[in-house]
């Protein structure tokens, strides 16, 4: 099929890419040149896996292209996907500025009756407006079709989530739509839950506030476990053989981030209020979550009291390991407060650095090096668990630090290895070496 795809960044991108490799032309449409020109050379404008290798090869064989004209990939095209951003409004609600705008770009350019896929997260009812707004500004009477087609993608196995998903869901108003949509996507060899669009809408944001709330969940029992002296991760493993409760989502740590699960808690949480629902667990979800991000930080006050003028090497910038999505990483609460503290703060991170620097500044130092990080350092606060911190031998931080305190954020080493290699080590639901 011919396919355009309106927004290029982490789901558009990939979802073009991945549309053209099953042996669709697809051209990727977006409103940033330096993204379109870097796309067209073959050049990935973000990390994730296994991405670059297939953005080249579909751009040799001509399945895929990318253009920053609208009137370019929409005049020819017979399914149009919009996969913009949905961030969140200062009130918490998503806001539909992208979405709109891709809309009245699509009114204004495409030539036949086509489908409009949306994969951006949106909130229920937002499908049927975007179809009343596309078909109010076409020209020649042209009307199209509308489908919910949200993502579930995870940012650093994007590619691989794409060919492996759990489910695709599609929510139409008619079954020809449905039929084609499954036809499109069955190569990706998911199962397919085709549904009316309100569910399908509802399906994203459901999922992942579901998750969203076992992360908060398994983090107040690790907070508990603290204040009785249970290990959190006994208690995960314990739990998660029950298949009814499952293994994933226990792990205990600094709490979630990310561009979707605190915009989408959120707008969710708007989005019940909207209906007159206070819909108090999600409340309760967001909250803990953002007392969590602040624990390690008390407990480094009760080790040191002041750190002023002490170097604090931050591991980790990006919000999980595997991406370079900086957008809502616990680093960027983390790193403020330590500065505002007086730290002399140096932050590590495999492949974030230069989205950092653009974002935080140069009041602190950077590196992409983990023993230059560690190097003098008065305490170290792991934020992510990227394999090359998961991995390290812990033997560095006695060589490398004036003294080897650990604040980990994300429980990556095992208690028996902290204790053999002398480090005074303080983690998140399990007992402290001190
Ligand atoms: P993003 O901010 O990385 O990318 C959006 C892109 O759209 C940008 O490149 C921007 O330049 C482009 N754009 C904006 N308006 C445009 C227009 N009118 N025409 C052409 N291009 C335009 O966003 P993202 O992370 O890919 O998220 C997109 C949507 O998917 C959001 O609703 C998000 O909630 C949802 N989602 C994201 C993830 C994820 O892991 N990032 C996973 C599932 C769902």
């Amino acid at each position: 099929m011919k396919i355009a795809v309106i927004g290029t960044g982490y789901v558009g991108l990939v979802t073009g890419v991945a549309l053209s490799e099953i042996g669709n032309r697809v051209t990727c449409i977006d409103v940033d040149p330096s993204k379109v020109e870097k796309l067209s050379n073959g050049i990935p404008t973000i990390y994730e896996p296994g991405l670059e290798e297939l953005i080249r090869k579909n751009l040799e064989s001509g399945n895929l292209s990318f253009t920053a004209k609208h009137q370019e990939g929409l005049s020819d095209a017979e399914v149009v996907y919009i996969a913009v951003g949905t961030p969140q409004r200062p009130d918490g609600a998503a806001n539909l500025d992208y979405v709109e705008q891709a809309a009245r770009d699509i009114a204004a350019n495409i030539t036949r009756n086509v489908i409009v896929v949306i994969k951006s997260t949106v909130p229920v009812g937002t499908n049927f407006h975007i179809k009343d707004l596309i078909n109010k500004n076409t020209k020649n009477g042209i009307q199209i079709k509308i489908a919910s087609n949200p993502e579930f993608l995870r940012e650093g196995s994007a590619v691989k989530d794409t060919f492996h998903g759990d489910r695709i869901v599609i929510g139409t108003e008619d079954e020809q739509t449905a039929d084609i949509l499954a036809e499109l996507n069955q190569p990706f060899g998911a199962p397919i839950v085709t549904t009316d669009i309100s569910s399908a809408e509802m399906i994203k944001y459901s999922s992942n506030a579901f998750l969203a709330t076992k992360i908060s969940f398994i983090n107040e029992i690790a907070n508990l476990c603290e204040a009785m002296g249970a290990n959190v991760e006994e208690v995960a493993k314990g739990m998660g053989l029950d298949h009814r409760i499952g293994p994933d989502f226990l792990k205990a740590g600094i709490g979630y981030g990310g561009s979707c699960f605190p915009k989408d808690t959120n707008a969710l949480v708007q989005l019940a209020g909207n209906a007159n629902h206070d819909f108090n667990l999600l409340k309760s979800v967001i909250e803990v979550n953002n007392h969590q991000q602040v624990l390690l930080l008390n407990k480094i006050e009760s080790r040191f009291g002041s750190i002023q003028g002490k170097r604090v090497a931050v591991l980790g910038l990006a919000f999980k390991p595997n991406t370079d999505d900086l957008r809502e990483s616990p680093a960027f609460v983390m790193i403020p407060k330590l500065c505002a503290m007086g730290a002399d703060v140096i932050a590590y991170d495999p492949i974030a650095v230069s989205n950092a620097k653009r974002q935080l500044g140069t009041d602190i130092d950077y590196t992409e090096d983990l023993h230059e990080a560690l190097n003098n350092a008065d305490f170290a606060i792991i934020i992510t668990d990227w394999p090359s911190v998961k991995n390290a031998d812990l033997a560095i931080f006695n060589t490398l630090m004036k003294e080897p305190v650990v604040f980990d954020g994300r429980n990556c080493y095992a208690l028996d290895k902290v204790k053999q290699a002398t480090l005074e080590y303080y983690s998140i639901g399990r007992p402290d070496q001190a």
